[in-house]
């Protein structure tokens, strides 16, 4: 603040001493003097810092030419050029603020203070002093201020400020709700199960701050060019100075190409993307991500809980022996109470409408993208795929088998679920494609990316349905975690030149997605493990955000070139200009200023790119 205030004091005295001057008043050349010496506080100590981190920055060249200025005596010019510099700093200023914006807008949806249910009553709490575990008490109109659980009530939720997307969705008891989400209808009770610097918002925000502040490659090879170009402009003013002695001949060489658009506009470009993607539900987590996502070739991707909904719906289940289809789901409750998997959640729902008891399993003991064993009622109780349980040594009745096979070869996912050695029954999922599915991955294509493969845990007959409906080129069935690593391993080494992304969401993606070039998860129903694994969370799941995400990339990379190629052209242009003396310096000074404007609104103006 203090900054801006100084800087647009600047501005009015030197334009006040520019318009006197202009008007004739014949004002002391003293004046003129003293204010250029003041003017030049600013630019000195931008360049001083710059050369304390071994950097040759345009400031050092301002500097520079400043000097230059003040030897030739050409003091008017210096607070002509002084003018230009304080109010480009005026805009860079403004430009930061406006990109910094971008991820603040964020903050303010966090409500400082909540409603604690304790007991019979209510207490005021600070957002941070809410344990987790403590029921927050969210009315009509209130925004959700932690993450958690929805135990009593039913409410509309808005969560646009992660997804981007503002239609209210109903929730009830037992679903999720995040922090900064806005409740527009009923009262609801929410036990937290984060603390809130931990709450998905806090989580966005560090990683859009982390994003910008880690330099992306492209950012780093600018930066490195621009101070071989300062180095060889100084030589070459230096040289022409000696040749010519026109002082005044320097001067304009050095303010035409002492940009600092070039160093100030792409970075800037990277920050506005990296935000842009964030409000639309996309969490990029490094700049450097943005470069790969303008060019994937290949898409891996998981089915369940990817290209299929989070929550498949059961069909029926299939009891064996004399066991009652209830008594069956309180041990398959049992044991999937903990898991986080797709298939979890529906049978979990299935078993409280039943109005079964939820147990208190502390020792489950899960094999991604296999199944879960637990200990319960002093019975050992495996849920998970049929060759989960065999390789445990399950048995199971030739009929039985029979019928799980018939049911796998409808196209149907299975749980089946053994209990102390022999399998008692199982359940039948319809996996249900997302409904964005089909048409995300057409659109990637017709960003460029060619092809779409699919790996699963799943069966073969339930992988060619989904991959038929989706659009997916190239399936393979029965896929362990280890399994689509290796996979992913092997088609990056097969196809180098390639640039290969992979989607998933469970912890059995997790590896694969750490190996890939680029990868995103769900962000919402996708495991911790494979959201941290990822460099793109999608937050609200949708596939759409895939094709959205590269084309953000795109015109970012876009976006870097043309400023290049604007910032080539001004140089050479206002170069041609100096050298046929139609400029003099502060002609230049101004020049310099009004080609600075475009790189920066160009690269501003990936915020205001629509939404397709
Ligand atoms: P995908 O690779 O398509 O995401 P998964 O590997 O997650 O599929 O799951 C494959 C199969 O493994 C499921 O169809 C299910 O039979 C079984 N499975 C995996 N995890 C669990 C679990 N927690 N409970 C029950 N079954 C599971
Ligand atoms: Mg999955």
């Amino acid at each position: 603040m203090l900054n801006l205030v100084l800087n647009f004091a600047l501005v009015f005295i030197l334009g006040i001493l520019l318009l006197l001057n202009l008007l004739k008043l014949n004002i002391p050349i003293i004046y003129f003097q003293i204010v250029s010496i003041v003017a030049i506080i600013p630019v000195a100590i931008a360049a001083y810092k710059s050369i304390r981190q071994k950097e040759v920055s345009v400031d050092f060249l301002a500097a520079v030419a400043l000097i230059f200025a003040y030897i030739a005596r050409e003091w008017e010019s210096a607070v002509f050029i002084n003018l230009m510099l304080s109010s480009a700093r005026i805009f860079d200023i403004w430009t930061t603020r406006k990109s910094d914006q971008l991820v603040k807008s964020l903050l303010k949806y966090r409500p400082e203070k909540v409603k604690v249910k304790v007991d019979d009553h209510t207490i005021i709490k600070d957002v941070d002093d809410v344990a987790v575990g403590d029921v927050l008490i969210i009315g009509r109109g209130e925004r959700i201020a932690i993450d958690g659980v929805i135990i009593s009530g039913q409410a509309s939720i808005d969560e646009a400020t992660l997804t981007g997307e503002s239609f209210p969705i109903v929730k009830k008891t037992g679903d999720k709700v995040f922090s900064s989400t806005l409740n527009t209808s009923g009262s609801i009770l929410v036990r937290t199960e984060k603390v809130a610097g931990e709450s998905t918002l806090a989580k966005i925000i560090t990683l859009v701050e982390k994003s910008s502040l880690k330099k992306s490659k492209t950012v780093k090879m600018v930066n490195t060019f621009a101070k071989w170009y300062v180095i060889a402009t100084l030589l070459g003013a230096i040289i022409i100075y000696l040749i010519t002695k026109d002082i005044n001949f320097v001067l304009a060489i050095l303010l035409v190409v002492c940009a600092d658009d070039i160093a100030v506009s792409i970075p800037l470009a990277f920050t506005v993307a990296v935000s842009t993607a964030a409000k639309g539900g996309i969490l990029i987590k490094s700049s450097d991500v943005l470069e790969r996502l303008s060019k994937i070739d290949v898409f891996i991707t998981d089915k369940t809980g990817t290209l299929t909904t989070s929550k498949p719906k059961i069909v029926k289940i299939e009891t064996f022996g004399d066991i009652t289809q209830k008594e069956l789901l309180k041990y398959l409750l049992a044991a999937e109470i903990n898991s986080n998997h797709p298939m979890a959640g529906p049978i979990v729902e299935y078993a409280k409408i039943q109005n079964l008891k939820i147990p208190a399993i502390t020792n489950s003991d899960e094999t991604p993208g296999e199944g879960i064993e637990v200990l319960y009622d002093g019975k050992k109780i495996i849920s998970g795929k049929m060759e989960f349980l065999k390789s445990r040594h399950v048995k199971i009745e030739p009929f039985g088998l029979k019928t799980i096979e018939q049911y796998s070869l409808e196209g149907y996912s299975l749980v089946v679920i053994g209990i102390d050695g022999l399998v008692k029954g199982f359940v039948v999922f319809e996996d249900e494609i997302r409904p964005s599915a089909k048409s995300a991955i057409k659109k990637t294509k017709e960003l460029g990316s060619k092809l779409w493969i699919m790996l699963t845990g799943d069966n073969k007959v339930v992988a060619k349905k989904i991959s038929a409906l989706a659009g997916i080129d190239i399936f393979e069935a029965n896929v362990s975690p280890e399994g689509k690593l290796k996979y992913v391993e092997n088609y990056q080494r097969e196809n180098k030149e390639k640039t290969v992304a992979m989607v998933g969401d469970g912890v059995n993606d997790a590896a694969a997605l750490a190996l890939a070039d680029v990868s995103f998860a769900m962000g919402v129903v996708g495991s911790d493990a494979a959201i941290n694994a990822a460099d793109v969370a999608l937050m609200n799941d949708s596939l759409e955000r895939i094709p959205q995400a590269m084309e953000i990339g795109r015109k970012t990379r876009n976006v870097s070139y043309t400023n290049i190629a604007i910032w080539v052209l001004t140089n050479v242009v206002g170069l041609v200009l100096v050298f046929t003396h139609i400029l003099s310096p502060t002609g230049a000074a101004t020049y310099n200023f009004l080609t600075d404007f475009l790189p920066i609104f160009n690269a501003l103006s990936i915020a205001w790119m629509k939404k397709s």
